[in-house]
């Protein structure tokens, strides 16, 4: 992920004399090299050099929002650096911005400490100065304080910088749609300009017929290399072979038109499949399974925040997939959700090697389509949702406990996992029924609630949290506050 850059920038003021700036040059590119080489921290950390005037801050912030390979700033203030000399840049920054509010030495010399060390070192109170500017401006940024050693406080940093991956890649995002929502359905609609302000995703609706007629061209030779694909990555276990090979043309045309298009994600609906004979199950399975964002019955929202989330989770180990809550169990002594889909569960979070099965669908009137089916893993994970509230865009996230199904299935033919959401499955499921959540979601064992959040904030979205600590009064009055101050709100 070296092809993200941010940028560090190190703010200071002449006041002090050259010898000072050249310190406040060593120390920053120090913390800088130390950012960089911290595998936590992905992406390029790149030192932009001491900043001491109106007109160089203004430059440099300019030059980030123009710099294609730029995802996010970082600043920090080793000296003090007056802040209304920062007002012409930061009014510009269209990036995301870090404050980093570190100091070179962790400790203070008690021994040797004078006026030349306090001077020089003096990000506790330089930093709120810049802190001050920040608040001021009322610049959506992240705040992190700590000691630039400290490994904890690095994976902080890693973690923002993951969420800043998120937000560049959601700002590039193409969604297509191959029909409408399923209909009648409310979660799954929502404002798309919003969408494209907000989010930058650019999510439009394609006729059927356009991947039809690709389906129709779909070569035996490329049948047969998608064919090869499949038993590299899969266990066959089925003799339905025509249903299988018939996926593998699905996934043909349909990764032709996503390529095609230079899109990252896609919906479809098994209401308007017109002449395609099976819902797509493998092909999409395959196609998750290789990066791509998907949502069943034109979940183009789910879709994307699939997408942006497996590439801000790039590298993590476990997996993030589009998921659906389907049945509660709610025996007290082992309560739990079982999540899964009509089909299309992403093996990105497969613990086991995945089948191919070919079943009957129970909706709509389609053959019976191939899909993979397989087991996932034990873990600490979220689901995510992001819904439309009319004006506003929310997101909800519900940290829980992943694990395998508390017993065999054998005649559920589907993908699936359970969860035990925290704190327990009913405060969890008011929680997230009084805020509106889907009940499409993204499931991920590589994310945590803070990339999330982080996320959240630099888009300027609501995020609303669930976790071991909720208690459904206090969750009451925040989202009726939330709601109040998201209707007052100028900025959102
Ligand atoms: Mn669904």
């Amino acid at each position: 992920m070296k092809q993200y850059e941010f940028w560090l920038m190190a703010g200071t003021q002449t006041l002090y004399g050259d010898e000072v700036i050249r310190q406040v040059e060593e120390d920053a590119q120090a913390v800088c090299t130390a950012l960089d080489e911290d595998p936590q921290v992905v992406g390029r950390v790149v030192f932009k050099g001491a900043v001491t005037d109106s007109d160089t801050i203004e430059r440099l912030i300019l030059a980030a929002n123009a710099d294609p390979d730029c995802a996010g700033i970082i600043t920090w203030m080793h000296t003090f650096s007056p802040s209304k000399m920062w007002i012409h840049g930061l009014t510009k920054l269209q990036k995301p911005m870090l404050h980093f509010n570190t100091q070179f030495f962790r400790d203070i010399p008690w021994d040797t400490i004078d006026m030349d060390y306090m001077n020089l070192h003096q990000s506790a109170h330089g930093d709120r100065e810049h802190g001050f500017i920040g608040a001021r401006l009322r610049i959506p940024r992240k705040v992190i304080a700590g000691h630039w050693g400290d490994e904890k406080i690095r994976g902080r940093i890693g973690a923002w910088v993951r969420a800043a991956i998120g937000v560049y890649e959601s700002r590039r995002l193409k969604v297509c749609r191959f029909g409408d929502n399923m209909r009648d359905v409310a979660v799954t609609e929502g404002d798309k300009v919003e969408a494209e302000i907000k989010l930058g995703w650019s999510v439009n609706g394609y006729g059927i017929g356009d991947l039809i007629a690709l389906v129709d061209e779909v070569t035996e030779f490329d049948v047969n290399r998608t064919m090869e694909g499949y038993r590299e990555r899969y266990t066959i276990a089925t003799d339905n072979m025509d249903s299988v090979r018939y996926q593998a043309r699905l996934e043909v045309a349909l990764r032709h038109f996503l390529e095609a298009g230079g899109f990252g994600a896609y919906t479809d609906t098994f209401q308007d499949l017109q002449q395609i004979r099976q819902l797509p199950g493998l092909a999409t399975q395959n196609l998750m399974k290789d990066g791509y964002g998907f949502g069943a019955e034109g979940d183009w929202k789910v879709a994307a925040l699939t997408r942006v989330m497996k590439l801000m989770a790039r590298g993590l180990p476990g997996g993030t997939a589009f998921m659906e809550d389907y049945s509660y169990h709610m025996d007290p002594e082992n309560e739990g959700i079982l999540g899964a889909h009509m089909l299309e569960v992403d093996p990105d979070i497969a613990s086991d090697k995945p089948r191919i099965e070919v079943h009957p669908l129970g909706i709509g009137d389609r053959e019976s389509p191939a899909r993979l089916c397989f087991s996932t893993g034990e873990g600490e994970a979220i689901t995510a949702s992001l819904v439309d509230m009319g004006g506003r865009m929310r997101m909800i996230v519900n940290e829980v406990r992943a694990c395998a199904p508390f017993e065999d299935m054998p005649k559920l033919p589907v993908a699936r996992v359970m969860w035990k959401p925290y704190p327990d499955l009913s405060t969890s499921a008011e929680a997230w029924i009084q805020a509106g959540g889907a009940h499409h979601t993204v499931l991920s064992y590589q994310l945590t609630s803070a990339h999330l959040r982080d996320f959240c904030q630099i888009l300027g979205i609501e995020f609303v949290l669930i976790n071991r600590d909720t208690k459904l009064d206090a969750f009451m009055r925040d989202l009726m506050v939330s709601d109040m101050v998201w209707r007052l709100n100028p900025y959102a």
